[in-house]
């Protein structure tokens, strides 16, 4: 009995460890890109009573369009263009692998986000990675080899790259959209934390889609991100979707916080400043170097960085220990955090090397 699913489950998924997820109850918690910050009372208000006329006895507007014409004022996106929504980015790119045959190639490079490369498993497709140089950046001669011989379907690019929290250099990634036929995703996840973007180069590509989330802009809770290519693409895709999977109450807060987007807008630039001081102070350390960011985390590399981390644990705050990746040997990883927080995490640092 105890064992059916052992006997039942694919050998590849029971291979799998599963997708780990600290617990988070007491700790400050600078581990997942969220923002930090709770919303003013008085919009928490207006907020409680526009979701009391959501009708929870009806199934949501299966294409959400009040909350798609919200998303394409709000990110200027071009009427050209249409755009596809998931329960979170991660469903995106679900979605997109579900797109590809059995075993053929999707590429993304590591370090990077690690679901292109669990899902792909998920999917029965083949994952390459594309190579990174020592300054995070790609490493193109090599990747547009990989590209030849493989032929991949899916490229993802992390446009800034979680964890490493640059760009890649945007001449790279243009000469490999030209030379795929694969559709190629830049993944913007943190396009409210820099000002570069691969939208304006839709318009010039025709196997380019470019993903956003508003996990990162104080959203994680509702869970939705977003495809944005022409429409012949979105409309394919479309096919794809499950009916419902953007639920009612997610659209109209969603809707919401878009109409009403000041709050949040002020909390990213808040959080944008806070990460300047931040890097600066960690720089003032000389055990400590730590890495220019375009997101709202920062990336660093830290003497005894294992001890480090686990300090930072035993003083309640959790932050991403990524020392064992063969590319970020004694690297951590630290969303900034409110103001308090940020001051907090410093002090506890530099507590723990004096
Ligand atoms: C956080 C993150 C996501 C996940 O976004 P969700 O919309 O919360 O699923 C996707 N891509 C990158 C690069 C991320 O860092």
């Amino acid at each position: 009995m105890e064992n059916f699913i052992q006997n039942w489950l694919r050998q590849d998924v029971l291979d799998i460890d599963a997708y780990y997820v600290q617990l988070a109850n007491n700790f400050i918690k600078l581990d997942a890109m969220e923002n930090p910050y709770r919303l003013p009372d008085k919009l928490a208000q207006q907020h409680n009573q526009y979701l009391k006329e959501v009708s929870l006895n009806r199934y949501p507007d299966p294409e959400a369009n009040q909350l798609k014409q919200a998303l394409k004022t709000h990110m200027q996106i071009a009427d050209d263009y249409d755009i596809l929504l998931g329960n979170g980015s991660d469903e995106l790119i679900q979605l997109l692998a579900l797109a590809c045959s059995p075993n053929e190639v999707i590429m993304s490079p590591n370090p990077s986000f690690v679901m292109y490369e669990m899902i792909a498993k998920f999917t029965h497709l083949k994952h390459i990675t594309l190579p990174l140089n020592k300054q995070f950046d790609l490493e193109i001669d090599v990747c547009l080899n990989l590209i030849q011989t493989h032929q991949p379907k899916l490229i993802f690019l992390a446009y800034p790259n979680n964890p490493t929290a640059n760009c890649f250099n945007k001449e790279s990634i243009k000469k490999i959209i030209q030379s795929t036929n694969a559709l190629v995703v830049l993944d913007e996840a943190y396009y409210a934390y820099t000002n570069k973007s691969f939208i304006g180069e839709l318009s010039v590509f025709n196997n380019l889609v470019v993903m956003r989330t508003i996990s990162k802009i104080g959203l994680a809770g509702l869970r939705l991100g977003l495809l944005i290519g022409t429409k012949p693409t979105i409309t394919q895709l479309n096919k794809l979707r499950l009916p419902y999977n953007i639920n009612a109450l997610s659209q109209a807060s969603a809707y919401f916080f878009l109409t009403h987007f000041e709050s949040l807008l002020q909390q990213t630039q808040t959080i944008i400043a806070q990460r300047k001081q931040l890097i600066q102070a960690l720089n003032t350390l000389n055990t400590i170097n730590a890495y220019p960011s375009e997101t709202n985390f920062i990336l660093f590399k830290a003497e005894n960085s294992r001890q480090l981390f686990n300090y930072l644990l035993e003083n309640n705050i959790l932050i991403k220990n990524l020392c064992k990746h063969p590319k970020l040997a004694d690297c951590l990883r630290v969303s900034i955090g409110t103001e308090s927080e940020n001051q907090l995490f410093l002090q506890t640092v530099s507590d723990f090397y004096d």
